[in-house]
């Protein structure tokens, strides 16, 4: 972690950089360079602490697995020719696959124009981008505020009801225990989890937190918080919680939400940054019930895993405290035309591949394995649950998790799964993931479920895990 004997030449680095990214495929002593070198700058330059979590480390072999380039839709290549089948879909990025033809071809025509806008003539993209979000989000949701990410989206969404709801006197916000909103300071002071808000604290004022899915609690938040003048401006949520671990609500309780929050005249935001773009076999999740929010926030996948953006769409009610004055919230790169011809290509193909019901199809054909592997290794599997392509498998113990994403990540399948938090394994992949490609990911799970019970010190399930 010292630099004292090493000179870095700045323009050197960048011109071995763009050395890389010219060369189109690698020799086997150039991988190992360029594999050392990746390694080396991690642990110099970047953080050392990746190295210790990530399995393409410590399960990448002699030289770590360095990321090199999409083969197909649904798998990646790393540069040492090793073909994974992507099922993390980063986290929800890759709905519509890696390098989607259609989004590919869409920014480039794009780049060729003009990449980004001059911040002073009207944009096209960004105006049709918004039309096409006001056709496409359910009720009469309308105006839309690009940003660059999940966080911001969310960021933006407190802002404007804030903005809102000032007037009316109410200034504090309700968010589920579970949650995961992103990490800027406003947004962080709605996600939930301890271990990321400890050393930040004290958070934004006025955020309240009840269990996700528990009506009857967030009904005595909205009381107490009325009795006490610090009445609600809205209530925040994720239809399903990703970060939490893939949690789906009860039924009913969504709608039950929309109802107490008109009853205490409290906004309902929608975090859709995970479950939206087709994810759960809806364009929206929220539409499995039929609730439609004030504010729905969108990002990961709104770029076709291409390019980053975020939106945060409003009725025209909410959204009109803008009217007066735009600049009230605003930031340089939010709504640039590649990022919306991405957005635009991502939606088409969306729809006329009608990907939400692909997302159906695969869910339930990986659910059903999922579930008959729980049966057979139940010393290791608690749980399968989720919905469309978004699911989670519980294993008893967090160490169990990520041996299962380290075998896994050793047969060529990406899986969600950190040293840190690997209890719920996330099942995230592209859309367009095949029948085929769903197969194999089981037969490898089932393998590798088999190779976790013949390293067991017994198999005797209750004893096995050490
Ligand atoms: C990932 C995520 C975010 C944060 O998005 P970023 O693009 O990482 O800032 C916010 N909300 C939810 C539900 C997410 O899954």
């Amino acid at each position: 972690m010292s630099r004292t004997n090493v000179v870095l030449n700045p323009l050197e680095c960048t011109q071995q950089a763009l050395n890389w990214i010219e060369k189109k495929s690698l020799t086997h002593d150039e991988m190992v360079a360029l594999n050392k070198e990746v390694l080396s700058n991690f642990k110099e330059y970047v953080n050392p602490g990746f190295l210790e979590y990530r399995k393409s480390v410590t399960a990448g072999g002699d030289y770590g697995a360095v990321e090199w380039q999409a083969s197909g839709l649904n798998t990646l290549v790393d540069t040492q020719g090793n073909e994974y089948i992507d099922c993390l879909g980063g986290f929800g990025i890759f709905n519509v696959g890696h390098r989607n033809p259609k989004v590919i071809s869409a920014v480039e025509s794009q780049m060729a124009k003009q990449p980004l806008h001059s911040q002073e003539l009207l944009d096209p993209l960004r105006s049709m981008l918004a039309k096409t979000l006001a056709a496409i989000t359910p009720g009469d949701l309308k105006y839309t505020f690009f940003c660059n990410s999940g966080t911001e989206s969310v960021e933006a969404a407190l802002k404007l009801a804030k903005a809102y709801q000032s007037p009316h006197g109410k200034y504090t916000f309700v968010a589920a225990t579970g949650a995961f909103h992103g990490k800027s300071l406003g947004a962080l002071s709605a996600t939930a989890k301890s271990i990321f808000r400890r050393p930040f604290m004290p958070l934004l004022p006025g955020f309240h937190h009840v269990p996700f899915g528990d009506i009857e609690a967030l009904r005595t938040q909205l009381h107490e918080c009325k009795k006490t003048g610090d009445d609600v401006a809205a209530v925040l949520l994720e239809p399903i919680q990703g970060e939490g671990g893939v949690i789906l609500p009860p039924k009913g309780y969504l709608p039950a939400v929309r109802a107490l929050c008109d009853e205490y005249g409290a906004l309902l935001i929608f975090d859709e940054v995970q479950t939206g773009m087709g994810r759960t076999g809806k364009m929206f999740a929220c539409e499995h019930e039929n609730v439609t929010p004030d504010i729905l926030c969108l990002a990961k996948a709104l770029g076709g895993g291409v390019m980053p953006i975020g939106a945060t769409v409003a009725t025209e009610k909410v959204f009109s405290v803008l009217f007066d004055n735009p600049f009230l919230h605003t930031t340089t790169f939010g709504g640039n035309p590649l990022s919306c011809a991405a957005a635009l290509a991502t939606f088409n193909v969306i729809l006329t591949e009608n990907l939400p019901a692909k997302a159906t199809e695969r869910g339930q054909q990986l659910m059903d394995g999922f579930r008959r592997l729980a049966v057979q290794y139940p010393e290791f599997m608690m749980e399968v649950r989720g919905q469309g392509l978004m699911q989670a498998i519980e294993f008893v113990k967090s160490e169990v998790g990520y041996s299962f994403s380290r075998e896994m990540f050793q047969r060529n399948v990406l899986v969600a799964g950190t040293l840190n938090n690997s209890k719920s394994i996330r099942i995230e992949p592209p859309l367009t993931i095949t029948a085929e490609q769903c197969k194999q990911v089981l037969t490898r799970a089932e393998e590798a479920l088999k190779a976790m019970r013949a390293l067991s010190p017994t198999h005797q399930p209750t004893m096995s895990v050490a």
